[in-house]
């Protein structure tokens, strides 16, 4: 087993429908997961079972109440065995592959907190939590979404929950770019064909085509991630080429409104 998770939602059912299918479910079954999900509503001590309460100092939306959370901390806790208290918050560290790399060799257990409404009591976030994580500039309506987004990327890290170990060292963001483009059958679909490239067998070849196009992908959407990718010599070359070629295609498209404009002038 790679890491255990603890979750602790009012949904527990939205966590169980995603891990019920899939590789997840395959990976809980055959051991490699082991995910409890737990009810704040269990470790209420009122007969409505109340998590929410109005705010201080007034305003819009509800606030989770702090004692549930401490509760339900506290039993899963009791187990004695330490975990990784991470809090699902817009406001916290954005979640990326490195942290998910992190989580894999860095714990044995992670307990993920999801919030509801306009949040969580402060106080939980200052005496009960490790970390907040975000996935991403958003706001969503609860934690539950952001907490499967970190099982399903640690997840697949862990040894044996891929039917093949090297999918996941290939793909994006693993050596800090984008993964390549990848094709099937049918070799020519409505007049669209795959890069003949990859129906020639050549394996070197192909290596060398999909670096290039993983590189050329990364230029285009993603020029931040090429700062801190590890690039060798080779990749530098193609970059250049890369860049080149991009540079001629400007200075064309340049040349074209230039004469679009004296024409219109
Ligand atoms: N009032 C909060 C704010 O503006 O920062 C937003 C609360 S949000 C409506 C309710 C819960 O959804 C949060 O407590 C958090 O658990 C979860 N959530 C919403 N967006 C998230 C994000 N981008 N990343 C992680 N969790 C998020």
């Amino acid at each position: 087993m790679c890491t255990r998770f603890d979750i602790v939602t009012i949904f527990p059912s939205i966590i169980n429908a995603y891990l019920g299918e899939s590789i997840l479910k395959r990976a809980v079954r055959n051991g490699l997961l082991d995910v409890r999900v737990y009810d704040i509503r269990d470790y209420t001590t009122d007969k409505h079972r109340t998590v929410d309460d109005y705010p201080y100092g007034g305003g819009s939306g509800m606030v989770m109440k702090i004692e549930p959370m401490f509760n339900a901390l506290k039993a899963i806790g009791a187990d004695g065995e330490a975990r990784k208290k991470i809090l699902l918050s817009p406001q916290g560290r954005t979640y990326n592959q490195d942290i998910a790399e992190e989580l894999l060799q860095d714990e044995r257990r992670i307990l993920l907190i999801c919030g509801r409404y306009e949040g969580i009591d402060e106080r939980v976030r200052e005496t009960l939590i490790d970390e907040e994580l975000s996935i991403g500039d958003y706001v969503m309506t609860g934690g539950e979404l952001a907490s499967l987004v970190i099982i399903d990327s640690v997840a697949r890290l862990c040894p044996g929950v891929l039917g093949d170990d090297d999918s996941s060292k290939e793909e994006s963001f693993t050596w800090g770019i984008l993964d390549y483009p990848h094709y099937t059958r049918p070799p020519e679909f409505m007049g669209l064909v795959v890069p003949g490239m990859l129906l020639s067998g050549n394996h070197a070849k192909i290596a060398e085509w999909r670096r290039k196009e993983a590189l050329k992908r990364t230029l285009e959407n993603r020029p931040d991630l090429l700062k801190k990718a590890v690039l060798s010599a080779e990749d530098k070359k193609m970059l250049q080429e890369l860049c080149s070629q991009k540079e001629i295609i400007l200075s064309e498209e340049n040349d074209e409104l230039d004469k679009g404009s004296r024409r219109e002038v």
